[in-house]
């Protein structure tokens, strides 16, 4: 997303307003909690005490001062860009003392130059150019929107209260304002059917956001999506189906230079106190959609090179090992059971980016023997098929001058 300078003072700079070098990935992020607070309503599938292991509604101005000092007295990292979030709640639809009296906490330590900026997550139907103009004062960089599905009827069988116009519409009057925008999907929502989940990424996709999270529908224990799940009128999605979705989400965002920043809820111990009664929830869900990506990508390079050999060498960036590997190494097990490699080893490089897979295949004799081919985006030949299905076309191979072979594939 191309920010407006002009409109968002100090995009353009190389340090951050508390002096810090700006960092091209995310910032740190310092939430606080303010679970349900603002909300109309209570959406069918949300629970935030459950959701945010925090069962109070308004932090006091005392409570927001001790947490963040809290967080500055053990985070060891001071490099990174910092930003003050409030999460959990609906925050352009608290009364407007409560906006300004959390901004200003906030802004308290944006001043003092420990952190660089603040933000929130707000419904798009409340961010409305009145409410939007309580924040000119303070350091508001980004604002994410609960924008969920871009479908009207999941949107109402969900019980949210708004329309896909009202997502449009927001983005417009925020990107005026030249904020960073964040939108969040869920997938598997109520009367969301096929294809639905990808349709929506597509027109969140066309909203061109700074960045996007995924979160998969499940079924906690105080929300009203128990009841229905229990009268038998919700069934969620399989933990495989809503990893497959979310990785055809991923493939699409990625092609569009979208970051997603989150994929599966956060992991909390109030979570796996039984909160959850259904559905996709897994931990590492969003190392379970990496761990499928990298697997596409490996399976997918090898059935265009079409070589047969005794040991197959996987590089990968050393923070990419275990996507690599899959949970348990899984995803070497099937790609030995489907490749027929005796031996498949998995090598950190860090000459790679994160996202990056470098295949090299050889023989372990002595005159080990190196097959080089390049293959360039691989998920550039993605394409999607009506049930939302990913499937890799036959890639071209490469060779160099030389006659090696490499394959280089990027998520
Ligand atoms: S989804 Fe958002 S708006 Fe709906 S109840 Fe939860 S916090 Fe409130």
């Amino acid at each position: 997303m191309k920010i407006q300078t002009d409109l968002f003072p100090g995009a353009g700079r190389r340090t951050t307003a508390a002096g810090r070098p700006r960092h091209a990935s995310r910032p740190l992020v310092i939430p606080v909690f303010i679970p349900h607070a603002g909300c109309p309503h209570r959406c069918i599938f949300c629970d935030q005490a459950a959701i945010t292991g925090s069962r109070r509604r308004m932090p006091t101005k005392r409570e927001i001062r001790e947490r963040i000092s809290r967080f500055f007295a053990y985070s060891k990292d001071r490099r990174e860009e910092i930003h003050i979030a409030f999460y959990g709640g609906n925050f352009l639809g608290l009364p407007k003392a409560d906006i300004t009296r959390l901004l200003s906490t906030a802004e308290e330590f944006v001043t003092a130059g420990h952190a660089d900026g603040i933000r929130f997550s707000t419904r798009p139907d409340t961010a409305t150019e009145d409410r939007l103009d309580l924040l000119g004062a303070f350091s508001v960089s980004t604002v994410e929107l609960g924008v969920q599905s871009m479908d009207d009827r999941v949107l109402g069988m969900s019980g949210r209260g708004h329309s896909a116009e009202d997502t449009v519409k927001a983005v417009e009057r925020l990107k005026g304002r030249g904020y960073e925008i964040g939108l969040q999907m869920m997938i598997g929502l109520p009367g969301e059917e096929g294809s639905g989940a990808i349709e929506t990424g597509r027109r969140i996709a066309d909203l061109e956001p700074g960045f996007v999270r995924i979160y998969p529908t499940v079924v906690l224990s105080e929300s009203p999506l128990a009841r229905m799940y229990k009268q038998d009128l919700y069934r969620p999605l399989s933990l495989d189906s809503a990893v497959g979705i979310t990785k055809n989400l991923y493939i699409l965002f990625n092609r569009k230079d979208i970051p997603v920043i989150r994929m599966g809820l956060q992991d909390s111990t109030d979570l796996q106190d039984a909160n959850v009664i259904a559905g996709p929830y897994h931990p590492a869900f969003g190392h379970l959609v990496l761990s499928a990506l990298f697997l596409d990508m490996a399976a997918g390079v090898l059935k265009s090179a079409g070589i047969s050999c005794y040991t197959l060498i996987l590089r990968v960036n050393s923070r990419s090992v275990s996507k690599m590997r899959g949970l348990k190494n899984e995803s070497l097990q099937i790609l030995k059971n489907s490749f027929r490699y005796r031996q498949i080893l998995v090598v950190p490089d860090d000459s790679l980016s994160t996202d990056e897979l470098a295949v090299e295949f050889g023989t372990s004799s002595p005159t080990y023997r190196q097959h080089r081919i390049s293959l360039k985006e691989a998920f550039r030949d993605v394409e999607f098929f009506a049930k939302g299905e990913a499937k890799l076309r036959a890639a071209d191979v490469a060779r160099d001058r030389s006659g090696n072979s490499k394959i280089t594939a990027r998520l």
